[in-house]
């Protein structure tokens, strides 16, 4: 099953709003050269550096037009290479700094995501040397990755850093797992180059996470979602039965123990301080990469919930993102409520952001052969082999869905996705009226160009909140897949429009929990 291409994509509405604020936000001085070089004061060789690239040039791919100042960026980094070809110090041999492979990760993406947009060979270059002189030599070194609670440093600040003294070699990072964040670029350097060595590297590395207890070594679960989006790629490159089946159980660990009630995360597993949109990112990613492998409906409603009550949520006003506090423990009580001293993590958050918005662009329509899955609405033109599919909605502020499809030359089948709780699903093609009672997907098939218009009702209803560190009993009120909020003046608000509300988002928070009680009495929450 295959995603859009970001160049095939010409969106309006909401996600084209959000994208522009983000584009321009990565646009600040920050993000600039010479700043840029200058910013990371937590020793993360080429973190900035590679997150900003990566973002500006995914950004680039869907609006169609040029970054402002990311060629000035990467026409000064011609004078940043240390003389093996990578960033930061090089180390005398045997000693490994985690976090400058967790830097070079995002570096690594960045020219990859250039080389696959700009089709330079330059990008390629680069990369490869920084493959073949910083990773490589890794070889046979990540069996001894030091993980162990004793031997870890427990008290991160949300941007990490170097503590205690090296391990087996080791300079460890207070981001637990960090080290592993780099399976993410090396897999995708693997799916467009191959290669044996590195192939054998990604098998030691995903080896070496598999024997980590993510819970008891209180993993960073940024890391661990990142790893696991490396391993979700190496399994859509070359399909393995066992690791696919690690990637669930993995994916389903974090779900169970690293989520909080607004399908955010929690910065560490057992450590529900804080969020990371880094992280939501992650999952948001994950969960659509497990669909396109099952199908399973399961991970179309997960990846759609983080989207719009985690991603979106996290939002800030400038187009940046930040971090907000744990929702749904004893710490936040009802609320969903921002993290004041990381309001916004510009440092990482904010460029991520980008990879995460432009992945919702991308797995909004995914296409498998005469199949064309329909997994969120998204207002725009989508272009794939031919087909030019048009969307006009205001979903899911309102749940109707306007569609044409032109240039079908064979038969088709479209299957759309139904939010939980979706009724009178009527559907009409070509003004033909059909009404149907389904649940899950509503399958349509075509044999030529098409006009369709979806709609159904979705009324409210109580959940059970999610979160291992969720105050028991408490459940949210979903509509459809978004969590309904209250406003300090007792107004409904749906999260995702926290961009709008920037005093509340700052200061006040949302209520998000409520407690079913027995008796009218005994009320006094939301109910
Ligand atoms: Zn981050």
């Amino acid at each position: 099953m295959q995603m859009l291409d970001l160049k095939q994509i010409t969106l309006t509405g909401e996600l084209a709003f959000r994208l522009g604020r983000n584009f321009s936000r990565l646009e600040d001085p920050i993000y600039r050269a010479p700043e840029i070089f200058h910013a990371d004061q937590q020793g993360w060789p080429g973190d900035w550096e590679g997150r900003t690239i990566l973002a500006l040039c995914l950004h680039e791919q869907i609006s169609g037009r040029k970054a402002a100042f990311l060629d000035d960026v990467l026409e000064a980094m011609d004078t940043r290479w240390n003389e093996k070809g990578y960033l930061g110090e090089i180390y005398p041999h045997g000693i490994i700094n985690e976090q400058q492979l967790a830097g070079h990760n995002w570096l690594l993406r960045g020219l990859l995501e250039l080389y696959c947009s700009r089709h330079e060979e330059s990008y390629a270059k680069r990369a490869a040397c920084i493959v073949d002189n910083l990773f490589l030599p890794l070889l046979g070194r990540f069996s001894s990755y030091p993980s162990s609670p004793e031997k870890r440093v427990l008290n991160g600040e949300a941007a990490g850093h170097i503590a205690g003294n090296a391990l087996d070699g080791w300079m460890l990072s207070t981001d637990i797992g960090c080290a592993f964040i780099s399976l993410d670029a090396l897999t995708q350097y693997y799916s467009l180059f191959g290669g044996e060595q590195i192939r054998a590297l990604i098998y030691e590395m995903i080896e070496s996470f598999g024997s980590i207890n993510v819970e008891k070594c209180s993993l960073q679960t940024h890391a661990t979602l990142s790893t696991l989006r490396g391993v979700l790629r190496f399994c859509e490159t070359e399909s393995n039965e066992k690791l696919q089946t690690f990637a669930e159980e993995l994916f389903s660990h974090y779900i169970r123990h690293g989520m909080t009630a607004n399908y955010a995360n929690y910065n560490w597993f057992g450590r529900p301080y804080w969020t990371e949109p880094c992280a939501v990112v992650d999952s948001y990613m994950a969960a659509m990469a497990l669909f396109r492998m099952t199908k399973c409906r399961n991970y179309a409603v997960i990846a759609n919930r983080i989207y719009y009550n985690a991603l979106l949520a996290a939002q800030r006003p400038n187009g940046g993102f930040g971090c907000d506090k744990c929702s749904g423990t004893e710490e936040s009580g009802e609320l969903l409520q921002a993290k004041a001293d990381v309001y916004e993590a510009w440092w990482c958050c904010s460029m991520r952001g980008a990879e995460g918005l432009c992945s919702a662009a991308a797995n909004c329509i995914l296409i498998e052969n005469e199949q064309i899955w329909f997994m969120n609405y998204l207002s725009g033109k989508f272009f794939n082999n031919g087909l030019e599919i048009s969307i006009k909605t205001r979903y899911p502020s309102t749940n109707k869905v306007h569609i044409s499809i032109c240039g079908v030359s064979t038969r088709k089948k479209l299957q759309f996705y139904l939010p939980e709780g979706a009724e009178n699903v009527e559907y009409s093609v070509n003004g033909q009226l059909f009404c149907v009672e389904e649940t899950g997907f509503l399958t349509i098939m075509i044999e030529s160009d098409v006009t369709l218009l979806l709609s159904f009702r979705l009324s409210s209803h109580q959940e059970q909140a999610i979160g291992c560190a969720t105050v028991k009993g408490a459940q949210v009120t979903m509509l459809g897949d978004q969590v309904l909020g209250k406003c300090e003046n007792d107004k409904s608000i749906i999260l995702a429009e926290r961009i709008y509300y920037t005093e509340q988002a700052k200061n006040s928070g949302i209520r998000i929990l409520n407690f079913p009680c027995k008796s009218q009495s005994e009320c006094g929450s939301l109910c």
